[in-house]
């Protein structure tokens, strides 16, 4: 019995199960990730090609099924089974690729953590549903333009590679599915996953909302670059003046948008992006968070906000002119500006 909860939907089409293994391009030598094997349709054709499969799946049953299968073969010594959730994984193992059925709770979490995976995989060759992988393609402007498109354009190259309608499935699932290859850049941009993900972040809250609202008129945006600003300053031995602000520092709760008739359905189209946040950038950010708290002299509204406030001001209006743009309208030159400028100005994100 499936338990389509966790995505359990199996390929019931050999062809496609062997295309995507052949999309894959893989060497003998090859160490492949595999997420969700279930029972092994996928897992089988890669052993025939590639040197050993590392296979997490979630569910014991599934797991029971696949050790079974393969018991007593000569492959069997080279497939390691990982029970667990992959999400959950502090650290992935070291692959040269990764191929999946991806279960589609976890497209977003498992997209941007192959993205900040170091050393890069080759190439992921995943399925996603239909409009998860338009997604992955969208240009600014477009509707589904969303921090998943221009992360996924950041760090990887990303191709279609086939439609796979539901009826290849066992059981069918409600929608119809694509096939993409993600193969990061080699070599890989050097710039801070973190950073460059929690400017988008912040840029993404409101995609319609012009920048100088997004930033200025958003007051946890505001408290979190202050208080990454004092961090700043602590490790580079700048000294803050702590003192209250002369001049009365403007409300961030303002509305200062101009105009966004359609706000409200942004929420509808940014599909569950916020816990995908890789470990390792959750624990710094909480690091950093207990030490701002730690700080005594800490306080709102004074000279270190006004100085931020200014900073953030500047970076928008003078240094990128970008101000008055959207969001959905941003291209991946535009943001990198912004961060080269906001760091520039010892302006963080993580
Ligand atoms: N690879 C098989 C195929 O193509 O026929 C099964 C694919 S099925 C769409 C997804 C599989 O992922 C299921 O076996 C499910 O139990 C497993 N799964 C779901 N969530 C998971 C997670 N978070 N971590 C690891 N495996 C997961």
């Amino acid at each position: 019995k499936m338990n389509t909860d966790i995505g359990q939907h199996i390929l019931k089409n050999p062809g496609v199960a062997q295309a995507i293994v052949d999309k894959a391009d893989l060497k003998q030598s090859d160490i492949v990730l595999e997420v969700g094997p279930g029972t092994g349709n996928l897992t089988t054709r890669i052993l025939e090609k590639a040197k050993r499969v590392i296979a997490v799946e979630q569910d014991p049953r599934m797991a029971a099924e696949l050790t079974k299968r393969f018991q007593g073969t000569p492959a069997a010594k080279r497939l390691e089974l990982i029970l667990g959730d992959v999400i959950k994984m502090p650290e992935l193992p070291y692959f040269d690729v990764c191929i999946s059925n991806t279960p589609y709770q976890i497209s977003s979490p498992l997209t941007f953590k192959l993205l900040a995976t170091s050393p890069s995989p080759r190439s992921c060759v995943l399925m996603f549903q239909r409009e998860f992988a338009m997604r992955l393609f969208a240009k600014p402007g477009d509707k589904l333009y969303s921090r998943l498109s221009v992360n996924a354009q950041m760090w990887a190259k990303v191709d279609h590679v086939m439609k796979v309608g539901r009826n290849n499935f066992n059981p069918p699932p409600q929608v119809e599915s694509n096939v993409v290859r993600i193969s990061p850049k080699n070599p890989r941009p050097q710039i801070s996953y973190a950073e460059w993900d929690g400017l988008l972040r912040v840029a993404f809250v409101r995609k319609n909302r012009v920048l100088r609202a997004e930033f200025l008129g958003t007051v946890s945006v505001m408290e979190m670059l202050e208080s990454n600003y004092r961090t700043f300053c602590a490790q580079n031995d700048i000294a803050v003046d702590d003192g209250p602000s002369d001049t009365v520092v403007p409300e961030a709760t303002m509305d200062i948008d101009g105009g966004t008739e359609d706000n409200e359905h942004d929420e509808d189209m940014e599909v569950d992006e916020d816990d995908d946040l890789p470990d390792f950038f959750k624990e710094e950010r909480d690091r950093k968070e207990s030490r701002a708290k730690e700080n005594p002299n800490r306080k709102r509204k004074g000279k270190v906000a006004e100085l931020v406030r200014a900073k953030v001001k500047k970076v928008l209006e003078e240094d990128t002119g970008l101000a008055d743009k959207r969001a959905r309208l941003c291209d991946e030159g535009d943001f990198l500006r912004l961060l080269y400028a906001f760091n520039q100005e010892g302006i963080h994100f993580s």
